[in-house]
């Protein structure tokens, strides 16, 4: 029986690695000249391959990662890079799995070392086109006019997500009568027209921050959010992206909250006693050294410490839409997971078929979730063949 796994990234490398260890006989397609580009561009080209305190609440199917995760899981995660020479270690961020190397193109490496040592064979510069399926043989149409016949295929062709992405392993899924959810980007930044945003382009604060749809406050953050000319950024509004409505009809707007520790009469009364210090001096000024000195923009000489206070503990950015694809981390949508069996990840419309990583409609947080979900389905695949 010989299968193909159709991309060389996360998913589709463990899987064939797993999958040749099993004794399978597996031959990889991959678009690109090399294996795993995109994994070279994670975690700031330091490959934030897991998270310790893995929790299935942080993807949007929790109960099916959570199947998944059972099957494959952290610990079987850690075993399986320090089986192909890779140590992880926890770096700055709380949590964090990195390589011990800090350095996303050893994960690439080991990985391709350890494929070279099974001899399984790397179709490169090979764009599968289209898949079909006759008396239980799949006939796989490619980008260099040659056509190959296998018994079972992994489709593992990744998400639209960042300027690696493509999209033709949707196409190939939906000619194959599966559903798919509406990709859109995910954990990206955020368009707004607000004013400030030029004015505070560049600044970059650490505070709680709101999505709010239809004036209620759905999720809110704790973390970085960054200012740019085209709208908002910072790990708290990418992990706020994932749960943008795909309903535009909805009025969304980002709100933060400078002074979180304070309440608004305890800031108007800051910002009153403040007063004596800034004799004579421009209103703005009475934040010098409170915030950012440009946000002292938002403040009308005429403002009382009221007015004051509450513009700072509600700025508001209305939202238009994401960022386009090509800057987003991961895909929203994919492959409807209603489509196939969630013990096997195998195909429920199409027998001997698998699918892996993010062509699913699977996407997790920051922190590693994105990767875990690639090594854990790429795993069980490989286990189902
Ligand atoms: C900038 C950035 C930073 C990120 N940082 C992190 C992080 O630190 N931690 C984390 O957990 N996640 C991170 N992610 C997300 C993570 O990289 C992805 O979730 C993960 O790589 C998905 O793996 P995959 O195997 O599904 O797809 P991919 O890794 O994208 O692999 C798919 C492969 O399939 C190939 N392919 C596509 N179509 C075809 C075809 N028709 N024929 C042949 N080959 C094809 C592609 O060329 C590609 O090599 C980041 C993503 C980006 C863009």
């Amino acid at each position: 029986m010989k299968t193909a796994i159709i991309g060389g990234g996360a998913s589709g490398l463990i899987c064939a690695i797993i999958a040749a260890r099993l004794g399978k006989d597996v031959v990889v397609f991959e678009a690109d000249e090399r294996c795993g580009k995109k994994i070279l561009a994670t975690g700031n080209g330091r490959c934030n391959i897991s998270n310790q305190k893995l929790e299935p609440s942080q993807y949007n199917h929790e109960k099916f990662v959570q199947t998944l995760l059972g099957k494959f899981g952290l610990d079987d995660t850690i075993e399986f890079f320090d089986s192909i020479g890779l140590q992880l270690v926890v770096d700055t961020k709380p949590d964090r799995l990195y390589p011990r190397s800090l350095q996303a193109h050893s994960v690439v490496k080991l990985l391709l070392f350890e494929l070279e040592k099974l001899s399984v064979e790397i179709k490169y510069d090979t764009t599968i086109k289209n898949i079909k399926q006759k008396k239980g043989v799949f006939t796989l149409s490619t980008s260099r006019l040659v056509s190959y016949k296998f018994d079972k295929v992994v489709l593992a062709t990744g998400s639209l997500a960042h300027s690696l992405g493509k999209d033709i392993g949707y196409k190939i899924a939906r000619n194959l009568s599966h559903n798919i959810i509406e990709p859109t980007p995910s954990l990206v930044g955020l368009i707004s027209q607000n004013i400030y945003c030029p004015v505070l382009a560049g600044v970059k604060i650490c505070t709680a921050v709101s999505l709010v749809v239809d004036d209620i406050a759905i999720q809110t953050i704790y973390g970085d959010l960054l200012f740019a000319r085209y709208g908002l950024s910072g790990s708290a509004v990418l992990e706020l992206s994932r749960y943008l409505p795909r309903d535009k009809s909805k009025t969304i707007y980002i709100s933060i909250d400078l002074f979180g520790d304070m309440t608004t009469d305890e800031l108007s009364r800051l910002l009153e006693d403040r007063s004596k210090i800034f004799v004579d001096k421009p209103r703005g000024q009475l934040l010098t050294g409170l915030v950012n000195d440009k946000f002292m923009e938002l403040i009308g000489e005429k403002d009382s410490y009221s007015v004051m206070a509450n513009k700072l503990k509600n700025i508001t950015f209305e939202i238009l839409d994401t960022r386009e694809f090509k800057y987003a981390e991961v895909c929203r949508g994919g492959v409807d997971i209603g489509d196939i069996d969630h013990d096997t990840l195998q195909s429920k419309k199409t027998k001997e078929l698998y699918f892996c990583g993010e062509i699913l409609d699977i996407d997790g947080n920051c922190g590693g979730y994105n990767l875990q979900f690639a090594w854990s389905s790429g795993a069980v695949v490989a286990q189902s063949l």
